[in-house]
């Protein structure tokens, strides 16, 4: 059908077939709804096929017991929408479709198949399978309420369409290159909704020590600190901490020590340029600083002649590249350090810090934090309060989840939620 010019009126018009609006649109269609989906990309689902390094991390089991904790300020507006469609549910609808799932590690719930191409192809065949009518390179540039007829109209250079229901499912402005360029913003605001900062999310930060360093032999490029303390700071004051996984990459640092910091990233450039933006590393953080203190003074006063980088390795089980960071390249015996110089190296232990370069860029964030505002979106329905007929789902609300599936539940949850409604037109 790609291509074709229709004039037909549905029951529901889904814009973006992303995860989201595939659950919408099959969600609607089964409770009887004609249902048309448009999509911009010649194929939907294109984000999706690049989850979880290819692998899809559906879902998460933890929820919702930790969703307050992983959708951080705007968390409250899901508890509907979760009660309606939990993460059994989603397993529950894959197997429907043919997908296996499994749980791994922290409740993350992944395809057997490990494939998030097999998850793509499973909503693509449903779509066909319940009758939903699905135009492909129908990139939507403008919507409208009629008032004459009580209709919406999606309007795409190919073609004009109209429907008692609109959904708009167009996903963020992240990763652009998937389609998801931001159009619902704009489609939305046309609507009279507004729109928040949109800022990026679960993104690398950038550090500005690793962007000049060009010697890759000093690099700490590709070290993995397995389990650290990280934190933002800016002007002097944290503004966000976690304990996870820290990686580091070319630029800077990556991995979920990282990424969940990430959305706290200022996006004023000049205190970048200052340096009043600070990442800060805790090596040890189920230890105090007076025990990592104290530990240490033992250490050397025990091994007076031994090495630093030695003490340090083998007392805190630190790798030779973290140990040489924190001695600054040196390595004195422990006879040899001054008071002052050991209560540096403890302070570097329990704070090693690196001034940001800048606000990641949009593009190779993972998710975009902002969007719809949710004081206009009933949560129950993901109707819009001011323009009945008209529904929001998926990352293009003003909601982000941390990584581990919980930004696909949010697509899952609120586009079953929006289908249901507007096929029962609520
Ligand atoms: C690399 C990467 C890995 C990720 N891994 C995971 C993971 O493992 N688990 C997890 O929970 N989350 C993950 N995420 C986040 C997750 O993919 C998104 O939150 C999710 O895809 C959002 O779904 P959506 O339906 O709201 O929007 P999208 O997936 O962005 O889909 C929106 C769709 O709308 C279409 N569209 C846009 N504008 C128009 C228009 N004007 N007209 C017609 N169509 C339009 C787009 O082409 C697109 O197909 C990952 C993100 C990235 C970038």
């Amino acid at each position: 059908m790609a291509g074709e010019k229709r004039s037909d009126v549905y029951d529901v018009i889904v814009i973006g077939g992303g995860p989201s609006g595939m659950m919408a649109a099959i969600t609607a269609k089964r409770e009887g709804a004609s249902v048309l989906l448009l999509e911009k990309n010649s194929q939907c689902g294109k984000k999706l096929s690049l989850t979880g390094h290819g692998r899809c991390n559906i879902t998460n089991s933890l929820i919702p017991e930790n969703f307050r904790e992983k959708y951080f300020e705007n968390a409250k507006f899901l508890y509907s929408a979760f009660s309606a469609f939990a993460p059994e549910d989603t397993c529950r609808f894959f197997l429907g479709a043919g997908i296996t799932t499994h749980e791994e590690e922290n409740g993350r719930i992944f395809p057997d198949s490990q494939k998030a191409a097999s998850v793509v192809s499973a909503l693509i065949a449903l779509l066909e399978k319940e009758g939903v009518d699905v135009v492909c390179d129908a990139r939507v540039r403008k919507i409208a309420f009629s008032e004459s007829d009580s209709l919406w109209e999606a309007k795409a250079e190919n073609g004009s369409w109209k429907a008692s229901h609109l959904i708009l499912a167009t996903g963020g402005k992240s990763f652009p290159h998937t389609g998801s360029e931001g159009d619902g913003y704009a489609l939305a605001k046309a609507a009279d909704l507004e729109v928040t900062d949109l800022t990026p999310g679960l993104a690398p930060i950038f550090l500005k020590e690793f962007s000049d360093k060009k010697d890759e032999e000093d690099s700490m490029a590709g070290l993995t600190l397995s389990y650290v303390g990280t934190s933002l700071w800016v002007e002097g004051k944290k503004i966000v901490s976690t304990r996870a996984e820290l990686l580091f990459t070319h630029q800077g640092v990556s991995g979920p020590g990282a990424m969940r910091l990430s959305r706290k990233l200022p996006s004023v450039s000049d205190l970048y340029e200052q340096g009043a933006v600070v990442f800060k590393i805790d090596h040890l953080p189920e230890m105090k600083e007076d025990e990592v203190a104290e530990a240490l003074l033992s250490a050397m006063t025990e091994n007076p002649n031994r090495h630093m980088k030695r003490i340090l390795c083998e007392t805190f089980h630190f790798s030779e590249k973290v140990a040489e960071r924190i001695l600054k390249d040196e390595d004195p015996a422990a006879n040899s350090v001054t008071k002052k110089e050991r209560n540096r190296i403890v302070s570097d232990i329990k704070g090693m810090a690196f001034e940001v370069e800048k606000q990641t860029p949009m593009d190779i964030a993972y998710v975009t934090c902002g969007g719809i505002r949710l004081s206009q979106i009933d949560p129950k329905t993901m109707q819009a309060k001011k323009a009945p007929g008209l529904f929001v789902v998926g990352e293009l609300l003003d909601i982000d989840g941390d990584s581990g599936g919980y930004n696909l539940q949010n697509a899952w949850a609120t586009g079953y939620v929006a289908g249901l409604s507007a096929a029962r037109g609520e």
